[in-house]
């Protein structure tokens, strides 16, 4: 499904257990952040080492097993794990030998939010299908 309005957009991006990787911000004009979702297949991990110069990340284990590097350290890593890395960490990620690891990373710059949820969401009197 695509759609795009006033203060939104939409879109699909295909069979999500076969995407191998993909990144959402030109797919859906992304400001503030950026998302991507990856699989590698059992026995592979990414093939190089990286750091930022401002953007911390989040990884989301959603499916399998692997293993993560951040600045010398290696540790296990499965469905439901989450890890934030700090801009200047070196980090890598890898499947595990018998696994397949799929994974959402999302990137913001680091200390830029300020507020979040109960502090930036206001009520808006609006009405839905499901709010009667
Ligand atoms: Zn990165």
């Amino acid at each position: 499904m695509t759609k795009q309005g006033k203060n939104f957009k939409t879109s699909s991006i295909g069979n999500i257990q076969k995407l191998g990787r993909v990144t959402l911000n030109a797919e859906l004009a992304l400001t503030g952040s950026e998302i991507s979702i990856n699989e590698l297949p059992a026995g592979v991990g990414v093939p190089f080492v990286h750091a930022h110069k401002r953007n911390e990340e989040v990884y989301i284990v959603v499916k399998g097993k692997g293993v993560f590097y951040v600045d010398g350290e290696e540790f296990a890593i499965e469905e439901g794990d989450v890890v934030r890395v700090d801009p200047t960490a070196a980090r890598s990620i890898a499947a595990s030998a018998t696994s397949p690891i799929r994974y959402i990373c999302i990137q913001t710059e680091a200390k830029s939010l300020v507020q979040h949820t109960q502090n930036d969401g206001v009520p808006v009197k609006a009405k839905t299908s499901w709010i009667k």
